[in-house]
């Protein structure tokens, strides 16, 4: 019967239903198959041919390949396009299947399925990011989020009430976010670039996740590791019951949870991140971003620790000091900095490797990796002097005896093992003296199969005989065919097995005992390197958490020497931190743009910035033409902050700088159109959030604010945002504007001062001087920056025109300046208050009809003066 699946059909339709949601990697002997609409969309995402192979309830089942040895770039782009993959491997040899009888199927089982939170392959994952798996949890009012990272096994977790759920995923970035059904965080994830796997109720269970915590970690209690609440279990068990799914029983190294205090990072929320490019630029990719511009780190770990401070500065004092002690003894002994960067040039990721071996999908490699990590950080140790820092004290401790591993490992392994532990070889010689004896028996057969070729050559009389060696017949003697009857003719000694086109092929009773004896030789081999494998990699894990910690360790270092370097390379100074409200920046600069003028070898211009508040505020309101530089110097001074409390130096010459607790930027009117919503609703909504959560030790910096809708509005509103944030949230601001209007406000509120980005004037064009000022700019410059972006000549002509209209209309106390505006004609060309029936026939009236001035970015503005004056 057709209907009838085939026996192995009806393994592998078992083995997809009982995985939803995956494609199914179907193990068939050299490749992994898939089937149905798993081929089809595969098929397309992997550009790969898509085929057929019998049929099922009548219909040909469509299929596609991927060979094994490649399967991980095939995952790599399956993941990246959201997929998630379950492996289905053979579980035993498929001649025990036969023996079964001839209709048997070999038994087959998923042994992982693959999910962009749960990659540990080398070649899988970006070294130099951390790869985090993350679940939130809600029960009753409690919320909470735990995350980790299980190429690391760095686990952590904390209180996180819905409303945070957004800054922090933002700072965490996880690839993959586990929530309970229907809890309608789709939004968030995405925004958070996150997939969003749906899991049961069950598997948020606190009860039960406490049981599988204690279970996972072998104690009977968690108290030890800190008192955990309800919800925080919750999202702790349900990240460790996916693991158990995912691995299938496999469970990653998982480091003692750790809960992180919500105040003890610099709080910053995504649209802060994004407009400070902190971690991405804001066309994507890492470069352009600070983390790309200041990372001198020499290590993945090292990198990745960076990317976890900038992402979240610190707010503990005492941390922040020890940090900057570090990277001070390493500015101040710069030949130290040197010697310990060069050592850590050569310390390989041994959190991964770790992670590996944990997984048991570690090799030989990873073993030399812990073996070249421990080495070299025991090294770094004794090169750390006595009266050393406290992060650097403790670091050299966390990196001091580990002798006795390492001495395993030097003796167990050769120099430079290979990556699997399936084709041995990786054992040092001398270290076993079973694997020397067997690995001597191995080799010597293959001395006497050279001297039995001399022998047989003799006997025959065929000088050309060879013994030759393939996978199909083992070893063979081998000769043309213009010998077969002399060979034939000795039928006593030789044994035919096979005649080729131009070869005939023997073997003897004696050819046939050696090879036996051979291939038991290397199969024992092989055994005996496996359980040496199984060995060391068990003497590795039962220092699992010693070496997590040397691993940390090298990356401390890593990072303020690191911090050591730019510091000394770029002229950066060691900030003041202290709890006051100060915010004195002298000569600061913004590393990003200072770095991308040097390329084109122009220089930086450094500025001071004073928003030292006491009892009031401090506030600048910057104005300044466009192109002057005011967005470079709002975002300079928040880069400072985030660098100085991340433990660094910074970019200025002197700093000082009292904690900032939340930082929250903002830019008028960025498109955001791929969220469907107006970017003026946007810029609203964000601007909200921050009068509605900023504390007096919070920096706001708010650039052009209003931009996004008419005139007056714009006016008015930044206006009152302006007010809230001096009287309500009393904060440190800097306010970047372009109305003019608005520098009356320093009359007004005590602690809002004025400040503008000098330009000259010269014959009718602008320079920019890029200097940040005390006082108010005196005119808008706009006019002639449109001259310098080469709008035609009239246009400036013309607008320059109105501008002074507008001016005196300005110093002669217009009431009202729409009313102004109003008697202004749009354009010489256009007949002066056409009457409306004739406005019909105008091609510019027609036109101007479909302008929707609140829909336009000035791009589009700027394209629609062409076209209008193409009209004229
Ligand atoms: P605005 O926000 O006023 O429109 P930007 O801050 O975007 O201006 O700066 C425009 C350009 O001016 C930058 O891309 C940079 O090349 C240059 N620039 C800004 N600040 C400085 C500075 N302090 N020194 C030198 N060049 C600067």
């Amino acid at each position: 019967m057709s209907d009838q699946p085939t026996p192995m059909m009806a393994q592998y339709l078992a083995i997809r239903d009982a995985n939803p949601g995956a494609l199914l990697f179907y193990r068939m002997g050299d490749f992994y198959e898939m089937f149905f609409d798993d081929a089809v969309a595969a098929a397309a995402a992997l550009d790969i041919a898509l085929t057929k192979r019998g049929t099922h309830q009548g219909q040909p089942i469509p299929m596609c390949g991927v060979p094994v040895h490649a399967a991980e770039s095939y995952l790599l782009t399956l993941i990246r396009k959201g997929f998630r993959v379950a492996i289905a491997e053979q579980m035993e040899d498929p001649a025990e299947a036969k023996k079964r009888g001839s209709k048997s199927v070999v038994a087959r089982d998923v042994v992982r399925l693959v999910t962009p939170g749960t990659l540990t392959e080398e070649s899988l994952l970006e070294a130099r990011r951390h790869n985090f798996l993350a679940a939130f949890a809600q029960v009753r009012d409690q919320a909470a989020l735990a995350w980790v990272d299980i190429s690391t096994g760095a686990f952590q977790v904390m209180d996180c009430p819905l409303s945070r759920l957004a800054p922090e995923l933002a700072r965490l970035a996880p690839r993959e976010l586990l929530a309970v059904e229907n809890a309608g965080l789709d939004d968030l994830a995405a925004d958070a670039g996150a997939a969003l796997t749906d899991l049961p109720a069950g598997a948020f269970d606190s009860a039960s996740g406490a049981r599988r915590l204690c279970a996972l970690y072998g104690v009977e209690t968690l108290d030890g590791f800190g008192n955990f609440s309800r919800a925080e279990l919750a999202a702790m068990g349900a990240i460790v019951d996916y693991l158990d799914m995912t691995q299938k029983g496999r469970l990653p190294l998982m480091r003692p949870p750790l809960r992180e205090n919500a105040g003890g990072a610099m709080q910053i929320d995504a649209a802060t991140r994004r407009n400070l490019e902190l971690t991405q630029a804001l066309s994507g990719g890492r470069e352009g971003s600070l983390l790309t511009a200041i990372d001198r780190t020499v290590t993945a770990a090292g990198a990745r620790l960076l990317e976890r401070r900038i992402s979240a500065p610190s707010r503990d004092l005492a941390l922040i000091h020890a940090r900057q002690e570090a990277v001070s003894l390493l500015v101040d002994d710069a030949r130290l900095s040197a010697d310990l960067r060069a050592a850590l040039g050569h310390v390989p990721d041994m959190d991964r490797a770790l992670s590996r071996l944990a997984l048991d999908r570690g090799g030989p490699r990873d073993l030399a990796a812990i073996r070249a990590g421990l080495t070299q950080g025991a090294g770094i140790a004794t090169r750390m002097p006595a009266d050393a820092t406290r992060v650097l004290a403790r670091a050299a401790r966390d990196l001091t005896g580990h002798d006795e591993l390492i001495d395993l490992l030097d003796d167990a392994l050769v120099a430079e093992p290979p990556l699997l532990a399936r084709d041995g070889g990786f054992v040092a010689p001398e270290y076993d003296e079973d694997l020397d004896q067997t690995r001597r028996l191995r080799d010597e057969g293959r001395g006497v199969i050279a001297s039995m070729q001399a022998d047989y050559a003799a006997k025959s009389g065929v000088q050309s005989l060879k013994i030759r060696h393939n996978n199909v017949l083992g070893y063979f003697i081998e000769t043309t065919t213009t010998h077969a009857d002399r060979m034939r003719a000795m039928s006593d000694i030789f044994i035919h097995r096979q005649t080729t086109a131009n070869q005939i092929r023997f073997t003897t009773v004696e050819l046939s005992e050696l090879e036996t004896r051979i291939l038991n030789a290397r199969d024992r081999a092989l055994q005996i390197e496996r359980n040496i494998f199984a060995r060391l990699r068990d003497a590795v894990l039962d220092r699992a958490a010693q070496i997590g910690q040397a691993a940390r360790a090298l990356a401390e270092i890593d990072l303020a020497a690191a911090f050591a370097d730019i510091a000394t390379g770029e002229g950066w100074t060691r900030p003041r931190v202290d709890d006051s409200r100060a915010f004195q920046i002298e000569g600061g600069r913004h590393p990003v743009v200072e770095r991308a003028l040097k390329r084109k070898s122009e220089s930086f211009v450094a500025n001071d910035c004073d928003l030292t508040a006491g009892d009031t505020p401090a506030i600048w309101l910057l104005t300044g033409p466009n192109m002057a530089g005011k967005s470079t110097f709002l975002r300079q001074n928040a880069l400072i902050a985030v660098l100085a409390q991340a433990g660094a130096f910074v970019p200025a010459r002197h700093a000082h700088i009292g904690m900032v607790s939340q930082l929250f930027s903002r830019v008028g009117a960025a498109d955001d159109l791929a969220r469907g919503r107006s970017t003026f609703m946007v810029e609203m909504v964000e601007t909200a959030a921050i009068l509605n959560q900023a504390d007096d030790h919070a920096l706001v910096i708010l650039d052009e604010i209003g931009r996004g809708t008419a005139t007056w509005d714009g006016l008015s509103i930044a206006w009152a945002v302006m007010e809230h944030l001096h009287a309500v949230n009393r904060c440190r601001a800097l306010f970047a504007t372009h109305y003019h209007e608005m520098t009356a406000l320093t009359a007004k509120l005590d602690g809002v001062e004025n400040a503008t980005v000098a330009v000259r004037e010269w014959d009718g064009d602008v320079i920019f001087l890029h200097e940040v000022r005390k006082g108010a700019a005196d005119r808008s410059y706009g006019v002639q920056v449109a001259r310098l972006a080469g709008l035609p000549a009239s246009v400036v002509d013309r607008a320059r025109e109105v501008l002074d209209a507008l001016e005196s209309g300005e110093r002669e106390g217009a009431a009202r300046p729409a009313a102004l505006i109003d008697d202004l004609p749009l354009f010489r060309a256009v007949p002066p208050a056409p009457a409306p029936s004739k406005a019909k026939d105008g091609p510019l009236d027609a036109r101007m009809k479909d302008v929707h001035p609140d829909a336009m970015s000035p791009r589009e503005a700027l394209d629609l003066i062409y076209e209008l004056k193409a009209l004229t």
